[in-house]
C-alpha cells in the first residue's frame, strides 16, 4: 500500500492532479473538500453542521475530519493506496492520520507539494468561481482560505520535512506536464 499526500494551497491544482494519479496507480482519491461538499448538497446532518464554516472559508473541525477519515479507511480496506487531497490541513490532523495509518501498518510514504505563486492562485480561484459557481470562491473568502492555509496548513511542511518524505514540484504550466513531473517525483 502507498500513501501519498498532495500538498499545497487552495488553487494549486491538487484535485485535478489527484484524479490523474489515482487513475494511473489504481489508488483511492480522498478529497475531503469533495466529501464535505457532497454532505452539504445532500443536506445531511453533517452537511448542515459544516455549511456555514465552508462558505466562510474557515476550516472544519479536526474532530469531524478525523471521523470522516476513519470511515474512508473502513470503506476501502482493500485499497492499494491513497492519494490525499486537502487533508491533512492542520498539525492535529497530520498526527491523527499518522496514528490511523500506523494502526493499518502503512505510514505516509510521501508528501508532494505543488508550488504555485500567490498571484496565480488568486487568478485561478476567481476563474473557478466564474466557471463552477463555488460559494467559497468569492474574492473575500478566497483571501480567507489563503490566510487559513498559511496559518494552519503551511507549517505541516516542516513536520513532513523532518520525516524526510517531503518533495516539491513546480505547479504552473500544462496539466499533463505537471502530471509528468509528479509521476517522476513519486517514489514507489
Ligand atoms: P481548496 O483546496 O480549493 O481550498 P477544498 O475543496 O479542499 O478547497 O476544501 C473546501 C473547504 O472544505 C475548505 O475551505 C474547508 O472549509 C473544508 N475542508 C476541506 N478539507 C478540510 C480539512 N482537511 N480540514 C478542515 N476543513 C476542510
Amino acid at each position: 500500500m502507498f500513501n501519498l499526500i498532495l500538498f499545497g494551497p487552495p488553487g494549486a491544482g491538487k484535485g485535478t492532479q489527484a484524479v490523474k494519479i489515482a487513475k494511473k496507480y489504481n489508488w483511492i482519491h480522498v478529497s475531503t473538500g469533495d466529501i464535505l461538499r457532497a454532505e452539504v448538497s445532500q443536506g445531511s446532518p453533517l452537511g448542515l453542521q459544516v455549511k456555514a464554516v465552508m462558505e466562510a472559508g474557515h476550516l472544519v473541525s479536526d474532530e469531524l475530519l478525523i471521523e470522516i477519515m476513519k470511515s474512508v479507511f473502513l470503506k476501502h480496506e482493500e485499497a492499494e493506496g491513497f492519494v490525499f487531497d486537502g487533508f491533512p490541513r492542520t498539525l492535529k490532523q497530520a498526527e491523527e492520520l499518522d496514528k490511523l495509518l500506523v494502526g493499518l501498518n502503512h505510514p505516509v510514504n510521501q508528501v508532494i507539494s505543488l508550488e504555485v505563486n500567490e498571484d496565480e492562485l488568486v487568478t485561478r480561484l476567481l476563474k473557478r468561481a466564474m466557471e463552477q459557481g463555488r460559494v467559497d470562491d468569492t474574492e473575500e473568502v478566497i483571501k480567507n482560505r489563503l490566510v487559513q492555509y498559511h496559518k494552519h496548513t503551511k507549517p505541516l511542511q516542516l513536520y513532513y520535512q523532518e520525516q524526510g518524505i517531503y518533495t516539491e514540484v513546480h505547479g504552473v504550466g500544462g496539466i499533463d506536464d505537471i502530471f509528468e513531473s509528479l509521476c517522476r517525483a513519486i517514489r514507489i
